[in-house]
């Protein structure tokens, strides 16, 4: 098996000064409330972005990816949002998002770069922000800058904002960058204060099921935006900056003063971000076993108030709890994507097979089913 450092050397003809590397993530639970300032929980799993970086003595920056045939060249003198397109975006946004943050890049040495993934594009775990994160912690050791982790995950943000054009908040890039073996990370969108969660999952012998519905969800059009525009409208008619603000104890007043439809995706973004709280609240006190109820509601939300559930996530998730999940929600901005179900890991096998079975049956897509496990995020790997 070549190496990616082998593969390096026979790309660019030395070896890598070092590889780094970032993983995907699934989001636990806290869905459309991260642009609502509210609380998302996520984790990185155990697929990564790799990047072999080779140090050069101009200010050329090579770029090659193990899925893209074609070198994409740069130069540090000539850093402009306007020349980045395609996949080399998120990596030329990250050096960008990084000059633009006030890091000075005025003696940066060149880089010849390899990407590498077993992150799969597009299947809402976030490929994009294993690839900005692996080259966001290379760039700071390579390059000097000296940014903590929840600063590397804002530039990655910002990358995919600007360079890319994708108007995501900093939900995927902070798992990618603080996650941690075995834990969340509970993220609050409005300070941007971030801290790990203690899982226990091997501990409890339980297991996640990642149910890909093979859905294609398009977040740049439609429903996302319109969900989106109903936050802004509920906030609005309520007097507030966002919907951080509203409680449960605000809601029959939210009832009263909101058309229905408006009311009921107010009233989902209000007890999610209460869901998320409870479910550190209770992974803390009581430990993973004890989260299904919070799931499985979060699901309910999703599904009749939200409205962004498709009939394949529905029946996965509620075949993978009536053949013995602790819980299952759909996880992503939905109208398609993935659902997650926490599952004792004996019966792992039993519960994909029986989603499997039901989806058939209904003549509804074949979803990919696969574990992933709660892993550490951004480093060095050699
Ligand atoms: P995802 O849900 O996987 O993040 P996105 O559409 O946000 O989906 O990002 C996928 C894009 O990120 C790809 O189309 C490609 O441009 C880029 N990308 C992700 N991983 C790689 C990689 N290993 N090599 C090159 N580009 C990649
Ligand atoms: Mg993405």
């Amino acid at each position: 098996m070549t190496t990616l450092s082998q593969a390096f050397e026979a790309a660019y003809g030395y070896a890598p000064t070092g590889v780094w590397s970032a993983p995907g993530r699934v989001n636990l639970i806290g869905e459309h409330t991260d642009y609502n300032n509210g609380y998302v929980l996520p984790f990185a799993i155990d697929r990564r972005t790799w990047a072999a970086v080779g140090v050069r003595e101009d200010r050329t920056i090579r770029l090659r990816s193990t899925f893209a045939d074609a070198e994409v060249t740069a130069s540090l003198d000539d850093l402009s949002l306007d020349g980045m397109s395609g996949w080399s975006a998120y990596v030329l946004g990250v050096a960008w998002a990084a000059a633009d943050a006030g890091a000075d890049l005025s003696a940066a040495a060149g880089l010849d770069i390899l990407i590498d993934s077993d992150v799969p594009v597009g299947a809402g775990l976030s490929s994009s922000a294993a690839l900005e994160c692996a080259v966001g912690v290379a760039f700071n050791e390579l390059w000097g800058l000296g940014l903590d982790k929840l600063a590397l995950a804002r530039i990655g943000r910002v990358a995919e904002n600007k360079a890319v054009g994708a108007p995501t908040g900093l939900l995927d890039q902070a798992a990618s960058m603080l996650g941690e073996a075995d834990h969340v990370v509970f993220l609050d969108c409005d300070t941007e204060q971030a801290h790990p969660v203690a899982l226990h999952l091997a501990q409890e012998n339980l297991q996640i099921l990642v149910m890909n519905s093979n859905v294609e969800h398009e977040h740049a059009t439609g429903g996302y935006g319109e969900r989106f525009a109903s936050c802004a409208k509920g906030a609005q008619e309520l007097g507030v900056a966002t919907l951080r603000e509203v409680t449960a104890d605000g809601l029959a007043d939210a009832q009263a003063r909101l058309d229905d439809v408006t009311y009921r995706r107010v009233r989902h973004v209000v007890t999610e971000n209460q869901r998320v709280l409870d479910t550190v609240a209770t992974l803390d006190a009581d430990g993973p076993r004890a989260i299904g109820d919070l799931l499985n509601a979060s699901q309910v939300s999703m599904r009749d108030d939200f409205e962004i559930t498709v009939p394949e996530i529905d029946l996965a998730c509620d075949t993978a709890v009536a053949h013995g999940a602790i819980g299952a929600r759909m996880t992503g901005g939905g109208f398609g994507g993935s659902s997650i179900a926490l599952v004792p890991a004996e019966r792992a096998e039993s519960i994909a097979s029986a989603v499997r079975d039901a989806l058939s049956a209904a003549g509804l897509r074949e979803p990919s089913i696969f574990t992933v496990v709660p892993s550490q995020g951004a480093r060095r790997d050699s």
